[in-house]
């Protein structure tokens, strides 16, 4: 798996493309990710745009980004709603309307998303920090793109925007934990490959703390 991480701006998540053909949220500056990805890539090639969560600052982007190539939209089925509510989309945070956007694909748990002919994306449905928040996982390099769900050194996603629950946060995070993980792709910040199945038990302690100073 060939990965290449892409800021366009400051407030916008992190932006991975996958292999030149699948990119994983696309920030909310649609003018600079197009002027980026035209760097690295002929537009028509981009596949699909897989988002980890409906939120504005991992979605803003992705209609114009589709718009361009020709790729398709995909979103876990219990985010695919909150795409277009102003509130739960978070747009209303950052002084915009919902993005608005009618998903091309929709995914649940389990699913597995083929990348080359020996490699695929296994889809984790981790809630939590919106309802239908996902986690992608790579298991030939170990890989984990986290989404919101957990960040580096034991840090977790708020819970407290519409649709977001302690409670199952920690649920999700739990799930993580089994996994073998040895690269961490976060949605903001850092990646990382420095004991990550270690990190992702301390984000696990710290959702478990949450969960009981929210209950
Ligand atoms: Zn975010
Ligand atoms: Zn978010």
């Amino acid at each position: 798996m060939h990965v290449e991480k892409i800021n366009a701006s400051p407030y916008d998540s992190n932006i991975y493309l996958i292999n030149k053909k699948f990119l994983i949220d696309t920030g909310m500056d649609a003018t600079t990710l197009i002027k980026e990805l035209e760097d690295h890539l002929d537009l028509n090639t981009l596949d699909t745009i897989i988002l980890t969560h409906c939120h504005f600052d991992h979605s803003g982007a992705a209609s114009a980004v589709a718009k361009e190539s020709g790729a398709k939209i995909a979103i876990h089925e219990d985010d695919a709603e909150c795409l277009k509510d102003n509130s739960a989309s978070a747009a209303d945070i950052f002084g915009y309307k919902a993005p608005n956007i009618e998903p091309d694909i929709t995914y649940n748990d389990g699913d597995k998303i083929q990348i080359t002919d020996d490699e695929y994306l296994q889809v984790i449905h981790t809630p939590g920090h919106t309802k239908g928040c996902i986690c992608l996982y790579e298991p030939k390099s170990k890989s984990l793109f986290s989404g919101d769900t957990v960040f580096p050194a034991g840090s977790v996603g708020r819970t407290d925007l519409k649709g977001g629950s302690a409670e199952k946060l920690e649920e999700s995070i739990e799930k993580l934990t089994r996994l073998d993980a040895k690269v961490l792709y976060p949605g903001h910040g850092n990646v990382s490959v420095d004991n990550v199945n270690g990190q992702i038990k301390q984000s696990h302690q710290a959702a478990k703390q949450l969960k009981y100073i929210q209950l």
